[in-house]
């Protein structure tokens, strides 16, 4: 028995620290023979020592181990490989991995997280979102442009273009902003915090649009034309890939481009295509257009199906149909469908000319994960932090049962929940910008943020309509959360739907791509390359075997004794991502071995894969972002609220992996090595969750930080300055409501009308006239701010709401 102890002992040490494979025969030839020297020659000894030969002797004679083993597990595997499309093929191959990747290793490099630059804004970047940001912030009113108009107003128009908001990634040398994504960020989520549908109209340009293709693809001739004119906003794009036959599946489209002479015998394309959904595409002069191109007579070459093509169409071209719009949740931004018929368009429209005919799926995967890294992050960030500063200060201003409604238990819970996730979505915000701008163009962190961020918004304003009651729901200029309430599904819909991106991408591109072997393992398959396999083969078991050592020594001890950068808040919380991360790797390793290409569909599991893996990203962009703000303390109930939520969700995620494992012993195992002690996380406390939640409720510099970047202003006539002047007065005005409360409990003063009751106060001495007249200020202002709109029956019957 002891001997089995320190058999399992050695094992784990030797699996532990990676020993090669002749170390570990050497290591466990010596124990055996130290176990015959000590028990003698037996039927025991003979077959441990036949067993151990059997098994050592192939495995280090590679010659051996390939013909004997890999060979099998080559042929095995070789079947289960999932066939893979052009299409998908390109998707994998677009972008690259980054602190995903550590994650996916089970030990993260955490010098790869603390040496990435701070992300930071130049003063030219600074001075264009204090002036032209601010400005156009200032002329924006989203009930007129909702409601009244279903349209941005002209001088609105004029001055995005004028000031070129439309070309913040186009560089200086094309008359282009040239900003980083940091900054490009910053003003997005901005604008967003003003008006949807201009914080929309600006993003397009600058991600989905044409102007990143032609930066990466575009000909000389193409950039030199286009890139000044879509800068100053002569040229209005929109990018049109999604049709009614082909949504999530947008690589089925069924739009064609026939290549052919036209009656002036010039060689080009006849498209025909049906598109919708096209954001600014009934106002677009440009269009981007995805089609699938063919060359029955061979006019270009050899190949007759060659593939997805993206061209540019003025949409001034013969037989293009372009204005008509969709209403998009009343949301304002223009979207429509557009059509084509017959459209002949020559040769050098495509971008990149003759020359990238075909290449159009993988021009669109490299290109367009800006939208999902940066512009609906930073809408979504923008809604949040919106959301906790105005519903937070509503929620103090509003009083019921004689108290502010934020005081209350229940209201406090999804207030801490409000300022926690936008702790956190900002955190992913600011790390993964600088990530970008540091050159990193990582996919699969790419999708994460998209499904996150816009899913977490969702569930932050969710709350604040909760918190906000009948006045987040009664619409009018007065009610600022209903509309972005209302046009939340648009971002959880647009560029990869967050079902399918948290079900299908995360997790299923996350381990192939960020998995240290499999990518390189599946290339060996492809080229038959049994010799690469095998090494490749061994090292995966290597580090299978690793993980499982890593993960139970990291479970047992809580991971105490593992190394980790922090100080003594952070510490705890670096060295639960390490556990964490082992145990994912672990999981996601032997899902891989046991469901093989069966796991692309099991999305159930697949999403629960992409949870923890998001929570661990998450979580880790937490604590760079605090470390990079120099560990503020009043920072602390966001910074403990956020990592302990989302290290308690992973767990939860990866202990319900463990129910849809296949091998249920083995899943048993696996599940004891890294939870050996149960479930040691909880979610955030009752203390915490109070702390959290008084950060919205008071005027302090902590709230400031972390609404920071948003449009804040303090006119009475806003609907959001109204709440800005009354949160600012009423925070002044509480110590002598404290005084007046004390007083009616000592039955000094009656309750009931607050202007009567101040003026009884102050004839009974209980307050001065300065006291009485701060309380009236704030009484004033809060009526002002909690106010809904009403209509009389002809406005609402005629649709004529007029805005303040
Ligand atoms: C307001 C708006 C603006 C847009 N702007 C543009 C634009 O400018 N240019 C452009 O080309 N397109 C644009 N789109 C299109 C957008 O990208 C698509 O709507 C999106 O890709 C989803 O397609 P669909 O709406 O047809 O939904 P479907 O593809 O029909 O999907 C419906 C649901 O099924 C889920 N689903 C689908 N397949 C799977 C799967 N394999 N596993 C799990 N779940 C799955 C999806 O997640 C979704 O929840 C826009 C759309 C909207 C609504």
């Amino acid at each position: 028995m002891l001997w089995l102890v320190v058999l399992l002992i050695t094992l784990w040490v030797l699996f532990y620290y990676k020993t090669p494979i002749l170390l570990v025969t050497a290591i466990l030839a010596l124990l055996l023979g130290s176990y015959t020297k000590v028990f003698g020659l037996s039927l025991c000894s003979i077959s441990l020592w036949g067993g151990f030969l059997l098994l050592f002797i192939p495995l280090n004679i590679p010659v051996i181990r390939r013909q004997l083993f890999s060979r099998w597990v080559f042929k095995l595997m070789k079947g289960a490989l999932p066939p893979m499309s052009q299409t998908e093929r390109e998707a994998l191959e677009a972008g690259n991995t980054w602190w995903d990747a550590e994650l996916f290793s089970g030990n993260p490099d955490w010098k790869v997280l603390q040496n990435l630059p701070v992300g930071r804004l130049t003063d030219e970047e600074q001075a264009f979102i204090d002036g032209p940001v601010e400005t156009l912030c200032a002329m924006l009113n989203d009930w007129d442009i909702t409601h009244n108009r279903k349209d941005l107003p002209q001088e609105v128009w004029d001055y995005i273009k004028q000031q070129k908001f439309c070309g913040m990634i186009i560089p200086k040398v094309y008359g282009g902003l040239e900003f980083s994504e940091t900054a490009h960020s910053e003003i997005v989520m901005k604008i967003a915090s003003r008006s949807t549908t201009a914080a929309v109209t600006v993003m397009v340009p600058n991600s989905l649009g044409p102007a990143k293709l032609l930066l990466n693809y575009g000909t000389e001739q193409q950039k030199n034309h286009y890139l000044p004119r879509l800068a100053n906003g002569d040229e209005i794009p929109a990018f049109a890939l999604t049709g009614p036959q082909a949504g999530s599946d947008a690589s089925a489209m069924p739009d064609t481009g026939i290549v052919c002479y036209n009656q002036d015998k010039v060689l080009g394309i006849r498209l025909n295509w049906e598109k919708r959904y096209i954001t600014l595409g009934p106002v677009a002069t440009v269009l981007g257009l995805a089609f699938k191109l063919y060359d029955p007579d061979h006019l270009i070459g050899d190949k007759e199906n060659i593939g997805i093509t993206v061209a540019l169409i003025p949409t001034d071209t013969p037989g293009v149909s372009i204005g008509r719009r969709h209403n998009p949740l009343d949301s304002a931004f223009q979207n429509g469908p557009n059509w084509g018929k017959d459209v002949f368009i020559p040769l050098d429209w495509i971008i990149g000319g003759a020359e990238q005919v075909g290449n159009g799926w993988k021009m669109l995967m490299q290109c367009l994960t800006t939208g999902r890294t940066v512009s609906l992050p930073a809408l979504s960030v923008g809604a949040a932090k919106f959301t906790c500063r105005n519903t937070g200060a509503y929620a103090r201003i509003r009083k019921q049962f004689n108290l502010p409604i934020g005081e209350f238990e229940g209201i406090e819970e999804p207030l801490a929940r409000m300022a926690g996730e936008t702790y956190i979505l900002d955190a992913a915000r600011k790390v993964t910008n600088a990530a970008l701008d540091n050159g990193e163009k990582p996919a699969v962190i790419s999708a994460i943020l998209k499904y996150e961020l816009t899913e977490r918004m969702r569930r932050i304003v969710n709350d604040g309509m909760d918190i906000q009651g009948g006045s987040g729901i009664c619409m009018g200029p007065r009610n600022y959360l209903g509309r972005i309430y209302q046009v939340i599904p648009v971002s959880i819909t647009v560029e990869g739907a967050n079902i399918l991106t948290r079900t299908m991408m995360i997790f299923g591109q996350g381990a192939i791509r960020c998995h240290p072997y499999i990518q390189k393992e599946m290339a060996a398959l492809q080229q038959n390359d049994l010799r690469q396999f095998d090494d490749l083969l061994f090292q995966h078991i290597g580090f299978f075997m690793h993980n499982m050592a890593a993960g139970f020594w990291l479970g047992l001890t809580n991971a105490r004794f593992h190394k980790v950068p922090g100080n003594r808040n952070t510490r705890r919380y670096y060295r639960q991502i390490a556990r964490l991360s082992a145990g994912f790797a672990l999981f996601a390793d032997f899902a891989l071995l046991t469901l093989g290409g069966t796991l692309k569909r099991k999305e159930r599991l697949s999403g629960l894969f992409a949870d923890v893996l998001s929570n661990l990203y998450l979580c880790s962009c937490v604590l760079k972002h605090y470390q990079d703000q120099g560990c503020p303390k009043d920072e602390a109930p966001l910074l403990n609220w956020a990592c302990q939520q989302s290290i308690y969700r992973a767990q939860q995620s990866l202990r319900a992996v463990f129910w849809k494992m296949p091998l249920r012993p083995l899943a048993w195992i696996l599940r004891s090595l890294v939870f050996p002690t149960g479930k040691p996380y909880a979610p955030p406390g009752d203390l915490l969750i109070h702390k959290a939640a008084s950060l919205l409720l008071a005027d302090t510099p902590v709230r400031d930080r972390l609404t920071h970047g948003i449009y804040i202003n303090s006119k009475t006539g806003d609907a959001t300055g109204r709440i800005e002047v009354a949160f600012k007065a009423v925070l002044a005005a509480a110590p002598v409501e404290a005084k007046i409360r004390l007083a009616q409990k000592q039955k000094q003063l009656s309750k009931g009308d607050p202007f009567k009751m101040l003026a009884e106060a102050l004839a009974k001495g209980i307050i001065t006239q300065e006291e009485a007249e701060l309380c009236a200020t704030a009484e004033q202002a809060r009526l002002a701010a909690i106010s809904v709109d009403d209509f009389s029956a002809e406005e609402l019957m005629g649709n004529v709401f007029k805005a303040e």
